[in-house]
């Protein structure tokens, strides 16, 4: 069914936001500060509002895209705004306490807000691989959830509204820690004549088979208890040492690989050298020393 909806914000992502949700049949409002980026929008057929006010007034649902939530406040959180009866997402990357303020804001000023997290890049957005995350009162997000998922794949995660952004950066952590071991192993294999697209066939096997302990070892650290029903951290202490002996004598970078044993040697003098290696969340769970 047609529905209208606003996407306030039209840089590289609000752009692909507003044509997925014109791709997908809904009528569409949109506003941004420098008017000009409208322009294609507007030849797909997005209507141009002239003030953020209207534009939040024009539909039942409003999304936004901006820089920073510094930004968003300022265009929205003003003691001045009524957004009485307007459903806003915001999908401005961010850290989960901002999203909470944003939340409370949002709520004084009459709005229902949803906070949300675009893990996709512009041109995947409207295909399923665009996966988007919201938290905030479940009702709100079921009452908007037909539109919003014209932009991929939208789940919601939990009522606390900094969910999202927590979801966020933990995906991020995972991705760029996956992608700097993949880059140590090949800037290794590189010094032995081994080029990049022949080692990731087998990085990424072993990437997979990895993922596939995550359950088993989270239920280990749900339980609190770490038996080593495969390898003891003290065995892989030593396949440290060795990662870093070999990244020395290779004349590369040694920076992650001392940084993982300095982790697991601060466990094994607290005790844990006979546990099994996600013992180590005791060092991830508290400050850094
Ligand atoms: P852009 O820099 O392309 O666009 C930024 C947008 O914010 C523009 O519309 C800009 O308006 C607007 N803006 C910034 N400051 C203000 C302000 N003070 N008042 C009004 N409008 C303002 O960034 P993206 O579109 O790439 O990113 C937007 C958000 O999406 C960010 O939070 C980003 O982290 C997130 N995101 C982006 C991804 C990407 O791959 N691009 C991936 C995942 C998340 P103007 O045009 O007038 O400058």
């Amino acid at each position: 069914t047609r529905t209208s909806v606003t996407v306030i914000g039209l840089g590289l992502m609000g752009r692909a936001l507003a044509a997925a949700f014109l791709r997908a049949g809904h009528s569409t409002t949109v506003w941004n500060r420098t008017a000009g980026k409208a322009d294609e929008l507007v030849a797909e057929g997005a209507r141009v509002a002239p003030t953020v006010g209207d534009a939040v007034e024009a539909s039942p649902l409003t999304i936004i895209c901006l820089t920073d939530y510094d930004a968003v406040r300022g265009l929205l959180g003003g003691d001045d705004a009524d957004l009485t009866g307007a459903t806003l997402v915001n999908l401005t990357s961010g850290t989960s306490a901002q999203a909470r303020e944003a939340a409370r804001w949002a709520d004084l000023r009459g709005a229902r807000y949803l906070d949300g997290a675009i893990m996709a890049v512009p041109p995947a957005i409207g295909t399923a691989e665009a996966v988007i995350l919201h938290s905030g009162p479940r009702a709100d997000f079921e009452a908007h959830e037909p539109v919003l998922g014209a932009l991929g794949t939208v789940t919601h995660l939990g009522e606390d509204h900094g969910l999202a952004s927590l979801y966020d950066a933990g995906g991020l952590v995972m991705m760029w820690s996956v992608l700097n071991g993949w880059l140590q192993g090949t800037a290794l294999l590189r010094t032995a004549g081994v080029d990049a697209v022949t080692y990731a066939p087998f990085a990424r096997q072993l990437a997979a088979g990895v993922a596939d302990w995550l359950p088993g070892y989270a239920e280990q650290i749900d339980r609190n208890s770490y038996p080593a029903e495969v390898s003891a951290l003290e065995t892989d202490v030593r396949a440290m040492e060795h990662l870093i002996e070999e990244s020395e004598a290779a004349g590369i970078n040694t920076d992650l690989p001392k940084l993982l044993k300095a982790t697991a040697d601060r466990a094994i003098a607290a005790g844990h050298g006979g546990d099994q290696y996600p013992v180590l969340i005791t060092q991830f769970t508290t400050p850094t020393p």
